[in-house]
């Protein structure tokens, strides 16, 4: 029996709908899928009504960069779960971070011209649907047009950064994201360790408690990429360190086909327990209850 805590949809920048990820859920035999799409909660409530007649439970959530001083190509995601997707400040702050997503995409796309190649404003807009444009939408279209051969070489050659049409992506300080997810009820996590770029288990460590003196709550432990050694260093840290404990396989349908849902690289299992604990945590510290907990 198991879940997955971290999945997009083409709300943000995976392919899938919430109905099909819902459908594929119920193929993979999952009970618990959570949602959580890049700076973007617009899927959530689709998502909860298609699954009213199926047996995966949606756990609302979000996945929100962080602006943060890392070295290279390290980042800083955050997990928020069991969020209130409907909780008028946080919908107000994603709208303010999808302007300033169109905007920069706009930017992209002028310096891709200035370049002499060509991006239909139309063909970017029909990818991105209602949802948050991101690179990886102008990379499919780049795709699409011939003028690279693939996802990867989009970013290669053109988005990334220091590339000919990047343009940096407005991001939260961790203080005001962790506090958002509070106050709309959810538990904030530190999505994918791994990315945040150490090599070694000390330093990450240090950064991982610096991070729970910002009111972090806990850390993906369970992730693809992360070997069954260092899955295991994180879960022994969590619990040496009153963290909690979440995992998924950050799926994004086609946009990243050698991940599955649930499954992730192949190797993934999150057991069912995880989730337990996490829903018993939440409904005992009254983060469902945004008066009190604040
Ligand atoms: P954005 O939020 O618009 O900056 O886009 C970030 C997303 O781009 C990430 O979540 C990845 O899905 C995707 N991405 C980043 N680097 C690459 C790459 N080298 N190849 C394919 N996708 C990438
Ligand atoms: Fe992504
Ligand atoms: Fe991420
Ligand atoms: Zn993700």
């Amino acid at each position: 029996m198991c879940i997955d805590l971290h999945t997009h949809t083409h709300f943000s920048d995976g392919s899938f709908s919430p109905q099909e990820l819902i459908a594929e859920a119920k193929k993979e035999g999952l009970r618990v899928v959570a949602i959580t799409d890049h700076d973007e909660v617009g899927a959530i409530a689709p998502a909860l009504e298609y699954a009213l007649d199926s047996a995966v439970r949606i756990v609302p959530g979000v996945e929100l960069s962080i602006d943060y001083d890392l070295p290279g190509r390290a980042h800083l995601h955050v997990l928020g779960l069991f969020i209130d997707h409907q909780y008028e400040p946080l919908i107000r702050t994603l709208l303010d971070l999808k302007k300033a997503r169109q905007a920069r995409m706009g930017e992209m796309v002028g310096k891709m011209r200035s370049l002499g190649l060509d991006i239909p404003d139309a063909e970017v807009e029909e990818l991105v649907g209602q949802g948050s444009p991101g690179r990886p939408h102008l990379a499919r279209v780049m795709v699409a047009r011939g003028i690279v051969p693939n996802l990867h070489a989009a970013f290669i050659d053109y988005l990334s950064k220091g590339k000919p049409a990047y343009v940096p992506k407005k991001k939260l300080p961790i203080g005001a994201a962790v506090a958002l997810i509070h106050q709309a009820g959810g538990l904030a996590f530190l999505a994918h360790p791994f990315s945040l770029g150490y090599a070694s288990y000390e330093p990450l460590g240090r950064e991982i408690l610096k991070l729970k003196s910002q009111g972090l709550d806990g850390i993906e432990v369970y992730y693809s990429k992360h070997s069954r050694y260092f899955t295991r260093w994180l879960d022994d840290f969590a619990r040496n360190n009153d963290l909690l404990v979440c995992g998924g396989s950050d799926f994004h349908g086609a946009a990243k086909p050698e991940i599955q849902l649930g499954r992730g690289l192949g190797n993934l299992k999150v057991p069912y327990y995880v989730y337990e604990n996490l829903q018993q945590y939440w409904e005992e510290n009254g983060r469902n209850d945004r008066a009190v907990g604040g």
